[in-house]
């Protein structure tokens, strides 16, 4: 095996962040009550009409109806009439550190801008982001560190999974400039050399790994069926996850065949058949649509929930491209096959749902340019909607199912024993699923994000 992975990373992500900046801000001891705004849980329970949230330390305490629900005398009252909680959400499925909105690359892959894109994550209402496949491995792991020890401005928490593709495969010839530059991919050619692999991700305690199956329509070396077997065997023995990256369907039905855990992609291509739709029903794989990167479509669409966090420059060049896009009449041409697509995906979407896939949030954002942070969430779980899933399922996946994915016990619902990641809306989200983006606060660990602040100074383009 050639091992990439290594210190070349350490140096390009060991930028000095601000010595200035202050420790994760954390509510205070005394307990706050955030009462009469409905709950939505997260577990796909009926939401809580007129409840009350009790926080303490960061941790939610008790949730419940208000009335029913003791809350400590000295606790601190935030009326929240008329408003909607939910938690906040984990997207498995980002390609951070590499966005700068000015240029993208290896270049930008600095603690400080990793730090930039979990802010942005979080202004949107996510509270866990995990990189994948793309984030060098010992760098990651430090920062990890340090953000748990409090060392950053609260942000979305930062999670990553080492990739793993034979030489010179996987990622995109995009991304793989970048994840080259940063041997952010094991490079594994045999079995054996997947097992070592593996087996070296496992002493770091690391959780999950992703592969990549894709020859690209012919141009890429691809993952061989006897080295993904490998990597699955291993990873299992050591209670670790595998994210695949399949777009085909003959390769879905490989890999979920060959036991992966979590399905990255949704087929467009083609109509999902009968044997994969048996296959989903007895594997249950987990799985991330990844049809969103919708925000550049938003921008040609002229949307505020996504132009709010950008210079006006990168929203003018977005909607200055004319590369044809499916869902953009506003920024260059529909791509002609735009209708067979969307039917298609309407299809297959449907179909994996109801056969057993279990749906969990994942954007790929940050793997192009001018794809950004966050929105792109919300974006994701519209289109879900857009395809049938109801609004309740969508928030499930979008929260609880990918913390019981990612083993993130205390993240991912409004449960005592949690952290209290939430966000406050001015609109139920599940009457209208576009309600997700009326965001009041979103709270992480007890404390409101500043968001005006986070604005002001991507505005101004700065990072720091
Ligand atoms: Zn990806």
């Amino acid at each position: 095996m050639r091992r990439l992975n290594g210190l070349a990373g350490v140096a390009v992500v060991a930028v000095a962040l601000s010595s200035t900046v202050s420790s994760q801000s954390r509510s205070a001891a005394r307990a706050v009550v955030y009462e009469n705004a409905r709950l939505i849980v997260g577990d796909g329970s009926a939401a809580i009409e007129a409840g009350a949230l009790v926080v303490q330390d960061g941790r939610i305490t008790a949730v419940g109806r208000k009335g029913d629900v003791s809350v400590p005398a000295n606790a601190a009252h935030v009326d929240l009439s008329g408003r909607t909680v939910m938690p906040a959400m984990i997207d498995v499925h980002v390609h951070i550190g590499y966005e700068g909105y000015t240029r993208w690359g290896a270049d930008n892959y600095t603690a400080q801008n990793v730090l930039d894109h979990l802010q942005r994550e979080a202004f949107y209402g996510v509270a866990a982001t995990q990189s994948v496949g793309s984030s060098p491995t010992d760098p990651s792991i430090q920062f990890q560190r340090d953000q748990e020890a409090g060392k950053f401005p609260p942000a979305s928490r930062f999670l990553f999974m080492p990739g793993m593709a034979p030489p010179g495969g996987g990622p995109d010839a995009v991304l793989l400039k970048g994840t080259t530059a940063l041997h952010a991919v094991y490079e594994v050619s045999t079995p054996e050399a997947a097992r070592a692999a593996v087996q070296e991700m496992a002493a770091k305690n690391l959780k999950s790994v992703k592969i990549w199956v894709d020859d690209r329509r012919g141009t890429y070396p691809k993952m061989t069926p006897e080295v993904y077997a490998a990597i699955i065997d291993e990873a299992h023995r050591h209670q670790m996850k595998v994210h695949a990256h399949a777009t085909t369907l003959p390769d879905q039905k490989a890999v979920v065949r060959a036991g992966v855990d979590v399905l990255v992609h949704t087929v467009q291509g083609e109509k999902l058949d009968d044997e994969f739709l048996a296959l989903l029903r007895e594997k249950k794989p987990y799985w991330t649509t990844v049809i969103g990167l919708g925000d550049r479509t938003e921008i040609c669409d002229h949307d505020p929930f996504v132009d709010q966090t950008l210079p006006a420059s990168v929203v003018q060049a977005i909607r200055a491209t004319t590369e044809p896009r499916p869902l953009a009449p506003n920024c260059g041409p529909r791509s002609p096959n735009f209708a067979a697509r969307e039917e298609t995906l309407a299809n297959n979407v449907s179909k994996m749902v109801s056969n057993g896939a279990r749906l969990v949030l994942g954007t790929d954002a940050g793997i192009h340019p001018g794809y950004t942070f966050g929105s792109a969430d919300h974006h994701e779980i519209a289109r879900w909607v857009q395809f049938g899933v109801s609004p309740m399922e969508a928030i499930v996946a979008a929260t609880s199912r990918p913390a019981d994915l990612m083993g993130l016990n205390d993240m991912g619902s409004l449960a005592p024993g949690k952290r209290a990641d939430f966000i406050v809306l001015n609109a139920n989200p599940l009457d209208d699923i576009r309600n997700s983006r009326r965001i009041a606060n979103v709270y992480l660990r007890g404390a409101k994000l500043d968001r005006e602040a986070l604005v002001a100074k991507w505005k101004k383009g700065s990072k720091t």
